[in-house]
């Protein structure tokens, strides 16, 4: 534990600004929430980048959204028996638990997860087809989407890739049978966003059009 330290004075002083005038002038709603527990509306599955802001996108407060993130914002296949399944437990938890009505999976531009996948799937990557690449082997979820991608240039074929990442985790997303249950019943509906970081804009994957489309502009359903 010799690597551990106290927390660095910006963030002392970050913290303390916080709760001497955010959490201050709403302590009772702060204190209402830890009584009553959580009942988010929402799960969202999005990607680890540091620009990527879902909470701010929305406006959203404590206590409304149910929020993971990992590399790429994918959904593994469900898969029963051993192993740390970060990513299904956290959609079980949402889905059975929680019950949650919509969950939510938000892509965005200039990914480094799907870019380095699509390196990978290229050829140009042997670091990450390495057994011991933890980045790589996660990726590999992402492989079903490479091979369905339209011939093009690499920029195209990477925003491409990085709107797959999203169809592909709806996809998996379905092969869990609580997932399965809860659609069913019509107690849950899924969704998937693409963001654009430089533009600000937001995308949503329409069904009837078999595209994304921006959000506002999507079919009736
Ligand atoms: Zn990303």
């Amino acid at each position: 534990m010799g690597a551990v330290r106290p927390l660095p004075d910006y963030l002392v002083r970050r913290y303390q600004g916080w709760k001497a005038t955010t959490y201050a002038d709403n302590r009772a709603w702060y204190r209402r929430l830890a009584e009553d527990g959580q009942h988010p509306r929402a799960m969202i599955i999005s990607c680890c980048d540091s620009r990527v802001h879902v909470t701010s996108i929305f406006g959203a407060d404590q206590g409304e959204f149910f929020i993971h993130r990992n590399i790429a914002n994918l959904v593994p296949p469900y898969e029963s028996g051993g192993g740390q399944h970060g990513t299904s437990a956290a959609i079980e938890y949402a889905v059975t638990s929680l019950k949650v009505a919509h969950v939510i999976v938000l892509g965005h531009s200039i990914c480094g997860g799907v870019q380095g996948c699509y390196d990978m799937c290229e050829g140009r990557a042997p670091e990450l087809e390495a057994s011991t690449s933890f980045v790589g082997r996660w990726m590999d979820i992402l492989r079903p989407g490479y091979q369905r991608l339209p011939a093009g240039d690499d920029a195209a074929r990477v925003r491409a890739l990085e709107k797959a990442a999203v169809l592909v985790s709806l996809e998996n997303l379905q092969t869990f049978p609580f997932v399965e249950t809860a659609t069913a019943a019509g107690d849950l509906t899924l969704h998937g966003l693409w963001t654009d970081i430089a533009e600000g804009g937001l995308e949503t994957w329409d069904p009837a059009a078999g595209d994304f489309v921006p959000v506002g502009r999507s079919s009736p359903p």
